[in-house]
């Protein structure tokens, strides 16, 4: 169980970064026929229908996670979703219905769902605000800001340090 749940936050992981800023320009993984190439590498639907959904729950989500929207925005995507309790002999477990909603954009709010409460914070966009990236901080001190140090984190450093020697001049 504990592993489909790592493997649904790496997948919603990889979902959010379908967006990153490259050179200033605003990309986006899931448009055209790249979004079908996307959802067929990570064993989903890949019609054009599924990548416009795929792309609904991107950015309902990402724009809760960088505070531009409530959490309860990502409601409709739960539309219609119950559980129903099946007793087996180890005990109760839940059955998940989607019912009308959209199996992949459950399974993302409930990823996203299951990082709020396990990791608070964890999940978080990259301090880069040209990058458009998020991040899964795992780490004990909790202290990630960049995607990557190498791409984002040297880069941010190299300015400060670049800005602190211009002031330093004037
Ligand atoms: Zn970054």
């Amino acid at each position: 169980m504990a592993s489909v749940v790592v493997e649904d936050a790496e997948l919603l992981l990889d979902l959010l970064n379908t967006r990153p800023i490259v050179n200033g320009v605003a990309n986006d993984r899931l448009a055209g026929a790249a979004g079908g190439r996307w959802l067929g590498a990570h064993g989903l639907p890949d019609s054009p229908a599924d990548a416009a959904a795929a792309r609904r729950v991107r950015d309902a989500i990402a724009a809760v996670l960088r505070g531009r929207a409530g959490a309860e925005t990502l409601q409709p995507l739960l539309a219609g979703v119950s559980r129903t309790p099946v007793v087996e002999p180890a005990g109760v477990r839940w059955e998940l219905h989607t019912g009308p909603a959209e199996p992949f954009g459950v399974r993302c709010v409930l990823a996203w769902s299951r990082l709020a409460e396990s990791l608070p914070g964890r999940l978080r966009p990259c301090a880069n605000e040209e990058c458009g990236l998020f991040l899964l901080d795992r780490s004990r001190a909790n202290a990630r800001l960049w995607c990557s140090m190498s791409a984002c984190g040297n880069r941010l450093k190299a300015r400060r340090h670049y800005r602190r020697v211009a002031g330093r001049a004037d």
